[in-house]
This record gives C-alpha cells, structure tokens and sequence, in this order.
C-alpha cells in the first residue's frame, strides 16, 4: 500500500546561498507559489549566511536545508546523488565589493571554484537548468554625465573590483559548460537589490541600523555615485520567469528603471526615520569606486514581460519599516549572537 505521508514533486530545486539576502527571499517566493517543489537549500552560512532568516521555513515538508561549501566537490555531489534537482539557482557568492578589494581569494575560490563545481555536479547527474545569478557590476561602469547609457546585454565586460571580475569570471564558465558540455544554463544580471533581511553591511540596510541608534552614516566620496535600485521581490520573480521560460544559453539583465545617487538614498533614509542629516560623514572613497550603473531590461520585458512592481517610494517605506520590527534579526547579526 502507498504511503499517502510520501509528498511527489513535481520539481525539485536547490538554491544555493539560500541563507543570504536575495537567496532567502526566493526560497520563501518558490514555497509560497510552488506548494509542490522541492527545495533544498545549500549553504555554508559564512558571516553573510543566517539561519534566523530561514527560521519560518525549517519546519516546511517540503524544504530541507543542507550546510555546506559548493567548493566542497564531495559534499555537492553526494547532494546531488541524494536529491537529484532538477534545476539549480546559484545565488551563492562572496558579494561585498568592499571586503573583495581588502581579500581577494575568497572571492575567487567561491565565486569562480564553487560556481564550476556546481557546474561539474550538474554534468554528471543531468539536470534541466543551471541558473546563475549575476550582476550588473559585471559591465563596469558609465560615465555620471551620459545619462542615454545603458547596460545591455552586450555590452562588453569590463570589470572594476575583484567582485566583480570573480562573478564575471563565473558567468564566462558558464558560457563555456553551455557551449562545450551542452549545459542547459541561463544567466541573470541584476542591479542592485533592497528589501527584508539585507545584510546590514550594505548601504541601505547599514544607513537604517545606524540612523537608528544615531551613530555616523559613512558615505563614500561626495555620495554622487548612482545604482540602479531593485526591490528584491522584483528580482525574484524575474529569476522565476527566467528559470521556468527563458531561454537556454541567453543571458538577462534585470533592473528597476530606478537610479538614485548613494547621497540622496541616505538623505531619504535620515527623513524618514526623522533623523538630522548631521549623521551623515564623508569618508574616503572606495578604490576603483564605480560612477554609474544603469540596466536596459528591455529583453527581459520584450521576451517574457517582466517589469518591476514595486516603485522605490514604496519599496524603501516598506523595508525600512522591515528593519523598524524585525530589530531582533538585525541585533542579533551586530552582536555576532546569529552566529552560534
Ligand atoms: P549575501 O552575501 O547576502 O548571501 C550570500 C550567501 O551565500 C550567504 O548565505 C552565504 O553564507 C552563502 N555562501 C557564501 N559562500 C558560500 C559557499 N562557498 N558555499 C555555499 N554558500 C556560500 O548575497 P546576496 O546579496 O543575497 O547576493 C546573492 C547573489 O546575487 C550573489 O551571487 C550576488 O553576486 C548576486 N547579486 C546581488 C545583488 C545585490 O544587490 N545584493 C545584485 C545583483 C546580483
């Protein structure tokens, strides 16, 4: 007799970097959606990794988090040999610019190594996507006085920091498992990212935490730099069309339509929380500081008509009043408690 307690899937997806910022945020988006996939998440919880994050899901049937390196060649493929995914989404990744320029090597080894091991373990099992989460940091950057300049999916790579190169360096293996091994991959190229459980080493999140208990909001140079913000729900759902309907072998950048100069963000943040301004210190700038970063996320609406839904007036309301009641997550990552 059957054992009607056996859930059947109907896919099964391992998300690595799932105890990160965007990673989290899909796997709860994929549980909501999907109530018949399978999702495993592998992670190696460094610092950036929280298991607090994941807290609502542990006990969910349908999710099992696994702890380990994707450099770690034995650990990904007895994952594979046990769960056999069908689709794999790398979110996995050093990500902090800052921390790249002060130590590359981590960066390399799992920007570049884990990512091809991931690689390596899809080729032998077969799966039926490989998708790579990138950046728009991969392009470089665009001059702050040519305001017509986008990135698209052609533009060249030319990249500033070792985080950049180390995802750029990824996103060129990929190509090339794609064309000599045949992998079925696609690649996404997203601007940068706001919302719930950032790693308050961030602009966004670090400016909140420390407006709030009033200590000084360091901005690099005169602030002028410009990104391009995206609610990170926006990008998840973007990753799910791009899994489900894109194209293999085609890469996607993705953006928000929403560029902000670092300066008026902060000067955002200290308003809405009715903090003075005052707050706010110029430091000295990041080496090799990126000027402009700008998406032309046109395929992506023409081929499989994603745009963003949330607009940042409300995206920036909504994650600081985020970080307003959800102060426990972020104290426990300044007090070093979330890592016991
Ligand atoms: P994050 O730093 O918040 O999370 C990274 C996660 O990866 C953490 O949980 C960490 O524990 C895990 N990890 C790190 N090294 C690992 C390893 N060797 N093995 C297994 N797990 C490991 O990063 P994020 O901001 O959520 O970014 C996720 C991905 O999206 C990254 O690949 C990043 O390059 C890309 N991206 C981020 C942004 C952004 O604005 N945050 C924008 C575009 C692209």
């Amino acid at each position: 007799m059957l054992n009607k307690n056996i859930q059947t899937y109907s896919l099964t997806l391992l998300i690595t970097g799932g105890a990160g910022f965007i990673g989290s945020n899909f796997i709860f988006h994929m549980l909501e959606k999907y109530p018949k996939y399978r999702i495993i998440c592998l992670d190696k919880l460094t610092y950036a990794g929280n298991l607090f994050t994941l807290a609502n899901v542990m006990d969910n049937p349908n999710f099992r988090f696994v702890k380990a390196d994707i450099c770690d060649r034995e650990a990904v493929f007895r994952l594979f040999a046990e769960e056999h995914p069908d689709i794999v989404v790398n979110f996995a990744a050093e990500s902090h610019v800052d921390r790249s320029i002060v130590d590359p090597e981590i960066f390399l080894q799992t920007n570049i190594i884990g990512t091809a091991t991931l690689m390596d373990a899809c080729r032998k099992f077969g799966i039926k996507r490989f998708h790579q989460v990138s950046t728009d940091e991969v392009y470089g950057d665009l001059p702050l006085d040519r305001p017509d300049l986008f990135f698209t999916e052609e533009t060249a790579i030319h990249t500033s920091s070792p985080y950049s190169a180390s995802k750029a360096s990824a996103d060129l293996l990929v190509m090339a498992y794609h064309r000599t091994y045949g992998l079925p991959v696609t690649i996404s190229r997203c601007s940068n990212n706001y919302g719930p459980y950032q790693f308050p080493e961030k602009l966004i999140p670090l400016m909140i935490v420390n407006a709030l208990a009033e200590k000084p909001l360091p901005v690099y140079g005169e602030g002028l730099n410009v990104r391009d913000w995206l609610y990170v729900e926006d990008h998840c759902k973007a990753i799910d069309l791009i899994i489900h309907k894109g194209k293999i072998g085609e890469v996607y950048n993705i953006g928000g339509h929403n560029e902000m100069r670092n300066i008026d963000i902060v000067k955002l943040i200290c308003k809405e929380l009715g903090k003075s301004e005052s707050l706010i210190t110029y430091v000295a700038d990041r080496k090799g500081h990126d000027r402009r970063y700008a998406i032309d996320s046109t395929k992506i609406y023409n081929k499989l008509a994603w745009l963003p839904n949330t607009k940042f007036a409300d995206g920036i309301k909504k994650t600081i009043q985020w970080y307003l009641h959800n102060r426990q997550w972020w104290e426990n990552i300044i007090s070093g408690e979330y890592r016991q």
